[in-house]
């Protein structure tokens, strides 16, 4: 598997440097936890990539096939599901699209020394850290439910039923950030950022 591939090479004569890292990060829809992934690998200087994972939501206005997400088919998602091609893989809001991390892409990103960023729901963190307990997981919360309905609302990419699901998600998800090993709370952008540097610096 995979991550034995990661174990081994540490008991190889392999600098630690050049081992690569997962890094977990999770919170509600809306958190803001996209943005900081962003600064995050533009602004820091970590050897961190984002892995990018497939979906059977459709795109966003402006999303990008392949740099966002891989955007699939249910059949599709299935298919590579059936053939083991996925780390970790969920339904994230019931009965809605499937999210799956790919094996190949973390796989292929350790060997390189890389740190590999895992933007995923709280189910699919509990089994990555299950997997990996080395992994550093992060866990983004908003200052306020009443903060993070705004900050939905403000984005507008969610409306009715499906914001409401969202918000609900979110309460459930936040019960979660316990098993996380570090949390921020993101009040402000800039603090949260510079903490989650300070996170992940500390993890170097
Ligand atoms: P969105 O539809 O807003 O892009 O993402 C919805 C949720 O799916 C977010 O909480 C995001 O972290 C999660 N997510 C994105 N990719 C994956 C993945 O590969 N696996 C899992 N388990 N969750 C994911």
């Amino acid at each position: 598997m995979w991550f034995s591939v990661a174990h081994e090479d540490s008991s190889k004569n392999v600098s630690p440097q050049k081992r690569g890292k997962v890094v977990i990060i999770s919170g509600p829809s809306g958190v803001g936890k996209g943005t900081l992934v962003k600064r995050l690998i533009s602004e820091s200087s970590f050897p961190l990539v984002l892995s990018v994972s497939a979906t059977t939501r459709p795109p966003r206005p402006g999303e990008v096939n392949g740099r966002d997400y891989w955007f699939i088919s249910r059949d599709e998602f299935l298919e590579k599901r059936a053939n083991g091609e996925f780390l970790e893989s969920f339904e994230v809001y019931e009965g809605g699209a499937l999210y799956g991390t790919l094996r190949e892409t973390v796989e292929t990103q350790i060997r390189q020394g890389k740190w590999v960023l895992l933007e995923i729901d709280v189910k699919g963190a509990l089994c990555v850290m299950k997997e990996l307990p080395e992994s550093l997981s992060v866990f983004i919360l908003p200052p306020s439910l009443e903060a993070l309905k705004e900050r939905l609302l403000n984005r507008g990419t969610e409306k009715g039923e499906d914001l409401s699901r969202r918000l609900e998600q979110a309460e459930k998800e936040i019960s979660f950030n316990k098993f996380y090993k570090e949390r921020i709370v993101n009040d402000n952008l800039d603090k949260a950022f510079e903490e989650l540097v300070k996170v992940l610096a500390s993890y170097n």
